[in-house]
């Protein structure tokens, strides 16, 4: 069965939000056994939204439109719908009372407009909006089944999983559709190009699960899906898979699904009962507000310098100025002896020091845009590298944190 979505509202062709409904929906579709070929985004035009209906009904089953469904006069979907449909719009009474209760329980006048709000397609069920004031609207016509949801996506999001989901089950989807599921495993500390090569003979003879990679700056995202009934059915089906893949490099790996890698490491860093501190240069604190976006941080971040300046990395941190002197601020010297002395200041068990240049000017031909020390010193352990980042100023600064964020990890 084919599903297609349209999402509907002159703001998403002006580039002034991003389509979060479309990409809600494409997965919970996708999970519920809807194949969904085409995407349409439209304006608040009800000749065009006519037209964007004509086209996905010769290819679709199901038409999913979100968006426009509100009291204002830039609001046409349902009667857009009804109008394709050849079919009326009716003020439904129980509906008119919930919206002037609404209405009344906030001590606010409800204008004229909103009385739209409670006209339906007769015979369509009503889908309750418990996030606000327009509800969404279920049909069958002629073999294809159409859902109206709102544009807010908390309001979207949760009628579509609380009410419209059931309704496709009952409805639409036939029983026994299996359903498409995702699975992440997530690595850092080795390149896209090793991993394929290192599961290369997988990548080759799989055909359910497939395995897809992709890159995201620092890490390595490897994709399995198959199609199964639910979750439980899917996580048992790659099973045998994610153990052959942990076996060989399973080192690597360090979350999966939703999980990012500072959760996994905040979680480390809590088992372990220990504590962090960081003294940053070119990332400018980054690294601290990366390790403190996790609630409950606390517990093992203990604070930070951001010593940006060479005053600032030699008066307050500590740092010998016969180092810089010798060394330069951008120096592997340098980032041991930040590392060293932020552990030392704050008394934490680990102490991380980062200093490089993130450009784009400030390079030179020994000292190139993109060349990052990055220390970490324990009691018992002093570690430090260079590293040569690629890619403008946000691209470097992001690749030093994870790349210290990996360091702590291990
Ligand atoms: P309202 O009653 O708020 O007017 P509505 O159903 O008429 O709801 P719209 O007017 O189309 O919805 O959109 C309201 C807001 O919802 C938009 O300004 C936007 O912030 C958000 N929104 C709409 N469509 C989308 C979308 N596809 N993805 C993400 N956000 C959206
Ligand atoms: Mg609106």
């Amino acid at each position: 069965m084919n599903g297609e979505i349209i999402s509907i509202g002159t703001e998403l062709l002006l580039g002034q939000i991003i389509n979060t409904n479309t990409r809600y929906l494409s997965e919970k579709l996708a999970g519920l056994g809807i194949n969904v070929y085409y995407h349409t985004s439209v304006g608040d035009n009800k000749k065009r939204i006519m037209d964007a209906l004509t086209i996905a009904r010769s290819r679709a089953q199901l038409i999913i439109l979100t968006g426009g469904l509100g009291p204002t006069d830039d609001d046409l979907t349902k009667e857009t719908l009804a109008e394709f449909l050849n079919l009326s719009l009716e003020i439904n009474p129980e509906e008119l009372a919930k919206l002037k209760e609404f209405f009344a329980r906030r001590n606010s006048e409800m204008t004229e407009n909103n009385i739209k709000q409670a006209a339906f397609v007769p015979g369509a069920t009503i889908l309750v909006n418990d996030r606000g004031t327009a509800p969404g609207m279920a049909l069958q016509h002629e073999g294809c089944a159409y859902l109206i949801l709102p544009g807010p996506p908390v309001e979207m999001e949760h009628m579509f999983s609380q009410y419209a989901v059931p309704w496709l089950r009952e409805n639409v989807i036939p029983p026994g559709t299996k359903g498409l599921f995702s699975h992440v495993l997530k690595f850092v500390g080795i390149g896209e190009s090793k991993l394929e090569w290192m599961l290369k003979d997988l990548f080759v003879r799989q055909t359910e699960p497939t395995l897809a990679l992709l890159a995201k700056s620092g890490e390595v995202h490897l994709r399995l899906t198959a199609r199964a009934r639910d979750k439980e059915e899917f996580l048992q089906i790659i099973f045998p898979l994610v153990r052959e893949i942990r076996e060989r490099v399973g080192e690597y790996l360090f979350a999966t699904d939703e999980v990012s890698l500072v959760d996994s490491i905040a979680e480390e860093l809590k088992a372990q009962n220990l504590t962090v501190s960081t003294a940053e240069s070119c990332t400018g604190g980054m690294l601290s507000q990366v390790l403190t976006s996790v609630p409950g941080s606390s517990l093992y971040f203990l604070g930070s310098i951001t010593a940006y300046s060479n005053d600032i990395k030699t008066k307050i941190l500590g740092v010998p100025e016969e180092v810089i002197a010798a060394h330069g601020a951008v120096s592997q010297e340098t980032a041991s002896f930040m590392a060293n002395r932020i552990r030392e200041l704050t008394g934490s068990m680990l102490g991380i020091g980062i200093t490089g240049i993130a450009g784009p000017g400030g390079g030179s031909s020994d000292k190139p845009v993109g060349l990052v020390y990055i220390a970490l010193a324990a009691s018992d352990l002093h570690w430090s590298s260079g590293y040569h980042f690629t890619g403008d100023r946000d691209t470097i600064r992001q690749r030093a944190t994870i790349t210290a964020l990996n360091l702590i990890r291990k």
